[in-house]
């Protein structure tokens, strides 16, 4: 991979990918421009050609490579930032294992489908009708249920698990993306969010990876008010915040962030137009 990445940047002009997001300056040798990383009237962002490396001497002090410039004015992974790279350098990226890939999409695949099944039970379930209600109760517009993609788990011991094995999914498969459980000692599993309004948790790109289930009736006071998605094999929640997917540009547009406890308080923020994220998983 290192051998990659360097013919990509032997191949690509640190000043023109920036050039292309900055106004650049002639200065000296080097090229001059306000930081986009922060706000400025005197030009203390400098990119250097002969070394290929940007620095601001201003007060963020931010420097690095193309790479890093990418991903930090555009908000993405470094994964994201080598495909771009190496598609402008015309390098072709070697494969990434391809069982460790499969099996990515295999758990990306089950998540995508239970966020769809959950998101149909809420239109046309009759509990997930109520649960709707509920919601717009809340204050959630039409619209912002289907941003977020909320949906409804029903009572049913396996309904969720039924659904995913008539797509061709093992039962353990659908435990190791943390949507079932198996019964201890036993060869059978059942679903593990039941009776629960669902909040798909998404990774920066809009992939569901997890989810959050929260009973609505006040009253069902025997269980937790929320459960969550465990660890997964998608789903790190050491380094998941809920709502970034969301509010991403925003944050860097404005150096901003504001972190609200909960599902229902970021939704709504985000609704009101505050596009923050929670604490959660910290
Ligand atoms: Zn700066």
């Amino acid at each position: 991979m290192d051998s990659q990445i360097n013919e990509i940047k032997s191949r690509i002009d640190v000043v023109e990918v920036i050039g292309g997001y900055v106004r650049l300056q002639k200065a000296g040798a080097n090229w001059r421009a306000n930081c986009p990383f922060h706000n400025e009237r005197t030009p203390s962002f400098m990119v250097s050609p002969s070394r290929q490396v940007w620095r601001c001497f201003g007060s963020c002090g931010e420097g690095g490579d193309v790479f890093s410039f990418l991903m930090k004015i555009e908000g993405i992974e470094f994964v994201d930032a080598l495909k771009i790279l190496a598609q402008k350098a015309g390098v072709i990226l070697k494969r990434e294992d391809p069982k460790l890939k499969s099996e990515r999409r295999k758990y990306c695949d089950i998540s995508e489908m239970a966020a769809g099944f959950f998101e149909k039970n809420l239109e046309t379930a009759a509990v997930g009708k109520e649960a709707k209600k509920y919601l717009k109760e809340r204050g959630l517009k039409d619209e912002t249920i289907k941003e977020f993609r909320l949906g409804w788990a029903s009572e049913s011991w396996d309904e969720l698990l039924n659904f995913l094995i008539a797509k061709g999914y093992k039962a353990a498969d659908v435990e190791k993306a943390g949507l079932a459980v198996k019964k201890q000692n036993e060869n059978r599993w059942f679903d593990r969010f039941r009776g629960r309004i669902i909040f798909p948790i998404f990774d920066l790109h809009g992939q569901p990876i997890g989810f959050g289930g929260r009973i609505f009736k006040e009253n069902a006071d025997k269980e937790a008010k929320y459960l969550n998605s465990p660890q997964t094999f998608l789903y790190d929640k050491s380094k998941v915040l809920y709502g970034l997917n969301f509010a991403k540009q925003e944050i860097r547009r404005r150096e901003k962030c504001v972190l609200v406890e909960g599902y229902m308080d970021l939704i709504m923020s985000h609704q009101d137009g505050l596009k923050s994220c929670p604490e959660f998983g910290l």
